[in-house]
């Protein structure tokens, strides 16, 4: 029995790893989703099933509802909200971790019997069985990790969703609290480890569980105070973060039971949590020291703290639908460049429509995406992909920014911080050094958004007094609908 289950968690592991392998692209990126969510359900059928822990009914039962829920949360969440629901997943993996951690404690002081890491350092912790350190640091990083990674992203959710406010908070000694209380935690849990080193030979059962439970609670403050100081506008990156650190909790969980499966899996989560987390933050040019400490952001709605047309010293030049139309119809090469505002208009099905007549006219169209457009990475490609827009057509940043300089029109669809020049030119701004799209290269540039109000960054955009660009003003999705229209009508 025992080499079936590991010969599943094998089959599990392989279909994690190809299953990943297969999103690097968005044409295999499904298949991909599908192949790792069977690798998971191979894992956890195994391990119910095999271990005899649920009865088949039990577990079928189990599925229905789960994947019920699930089903229900993914097709009721909008693309927008993919972060926050990013987050609640986290926080509850989280919990999880931290659950299995404290059930076991529970079990084993009740008297259940156990083998795992639990049992074996409540054992040792009271002195009933030799020292166990390491089994005892895994209960305890479970503790620590889940419950951080599950406050912490309950406080990132409430940020994204506009139920807590978006602004970084800070209340007088804050930093002082929060230190004191990673040294409690540490503390509690350097304790727990420290009595299963044996030092406490006749450490009691309430000695252990008060430990468990100060460590939990520390914890669980811990996640808050850490996420709250943190603009709303950088959550994104908090939710990679803690992406990363739920996969952690989920290996330390896998070590405390002994479970390969959930080693292999959290260690996936954690390192590639962490890579994205790298990536997001070299894509806005931020250490990850300067996103957690940084409070950079105000209210994570798109708009920032300056007010419409900010600049009256300088003069934008406002276009037409028509005028737009005959541009893009005469020209050689279109780059389409969709950021933030492209997803809050759901405009992805009008840029379709409108790139497929360019194109039936003998226009080249390439969408140009920005790693961080949107808020999340791959925000643009899935929805892009919604619209059946050729994979072929999508060209990442490195591969499309000397294209700029060849092209006649760039149609800027709701983007504005990816394509700031600032990041370029103004050693001052804040965004100094983001690698940004070049579409002020192009001949001419047509911004398509609603005002002159700043994205996620909150700087204003220089690009919108440039000789070469003009104006759109309007929701994008009217904008385009309207674009189609008048080309229709040429
Ligand atoms: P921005 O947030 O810079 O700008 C979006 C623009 O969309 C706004 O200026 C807004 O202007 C416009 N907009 C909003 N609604 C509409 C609408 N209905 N129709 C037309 N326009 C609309 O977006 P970008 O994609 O350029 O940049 C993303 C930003 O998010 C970057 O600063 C990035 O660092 C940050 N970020 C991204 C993450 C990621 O992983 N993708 C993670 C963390 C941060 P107006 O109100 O005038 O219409």
């Amino acid at each position: 029995m025992q080499n079936l289950i590991l010969l599943a968690y094998l089959g599990a592991a392989v279909l994690f790893i190809l299953g990943m392998k297969r999103l690097q692209s968005p044409a295999t990126a499904r298949r991909g989703n599908r192949l790792a969510a069977i690798g998971m359900l191979i894992a956890v059928a195994a391990t119910l099933l095999l271990q005899r822990i649920l009865s088949p009914v039990e577990m079928i039962g189990g599925f229905v509802v789960g994947a019920a829920v699930g089903m229900l949360l993914a097709r009721r969440v909008a693309m927008t909200s993919m972060p926050e629901l990013v987050a609640v997943f986290n926080g509850f993996g989280g919990l999880a971790s931290a659950l299995v951690a404290g059930g076991e404690i529970a079990r084993y002081l009740s008297g259940g019997a156990g083998e795992g890491a639990v049992a074996r350092t409540v054992q040792s912790m009271a002195a009933l069985a030799p020292l166990d350190v390491p089994a005892a640091i895994t209960v305890v990083l479970c503790i620590l990790i889940g419950t951080i990674t599950f406050s912490g992203s309950f406080v990132a959710f409430g940020k994204l969703g506009g139920h807590l406010s978006g602004n970084p908070v800070s209340f007088p000694g804050m930093r002082v609290l929060t230190v004191l209380v990673t040294l409690g935690a540490l503390g509690a849990g350097g304790y727990l480890i420290y009595g299963a080193g044996g030092s406490f030979a006749a450490m009691d059962m309430q000695a252990i569980m008060w430990g468990a439970l100060v460590l939990g609670f520390l914890s669980l403050v811990l996640g808050i105070l850490l996420v709250i100081p943190i603009g709303g506008a950088d959550m994104p990156v908090v939710v990679a973060l803690l992406n990363a650190y739920s996969g952690l909790a989920a290996a330390a969980t896998g070590f405390m039971l002994d479970n390969t499966a959930l080693i292999v899996s959290g260690a996936l989560v954690g390192a590639s949590g962490l890579i994205l987390t790298s990536i997001m933050c070299e894509a806005m040019n931020r250490s990850l020291l300067n996103v957690l400490l940084g409070g950079f952001g105000g209210d994570s709605d798109g708009s920032g703290p300056t007010v419409e047309g900010a600049r009256p010293d300088l003069t934008v030049q406002e276009t037409s639908v028509e005028d737009v139309a005959i541009e893009l119809t005469y020209a050689e090469q279109v780059i389409v460049v969709p950021g933030y505002g492209m997803a809050v208009a759901q405009a992805q099905h009008q840029v379709r429509e409108l790139s497929d007549m360019l194109q039936a006219q003998g226009v080249t169209v390439k969408y140009a995406i920005h790693p961080v457009a949107g808020r999340m990475p791959g925000h643009m490609n899935v929805l892009l992909a919604e619209a059946d827009v050729p994979y072929d057509q999508l060209y990442e940043m490195d591969d499309i920014n000397n294209e700029f300089g060849m092209t006649d029109v760039s149609l800027v669809i709701g983007a504005n911080d990816v394509v700031n020049p600032a990041a370029r030119t103004d050693k001052t701004s804040p965004i100094y050094g983001m690698p940004i799209l070049d579409v002020d290269r192009s001949r001419t540039v047509v911004v398509l958004k609603r005002s002159l109000r700043p994205g996620y960054s909150g700087i204003d955009n220089m690009l919108f007094y440039h000789d070469n660009t003009r104006m759109l003003f309007g929701d994008a999705k009217e904008s385009l609908a309207k674009l189609v229209a008048a080309v229709k009508d040429l």
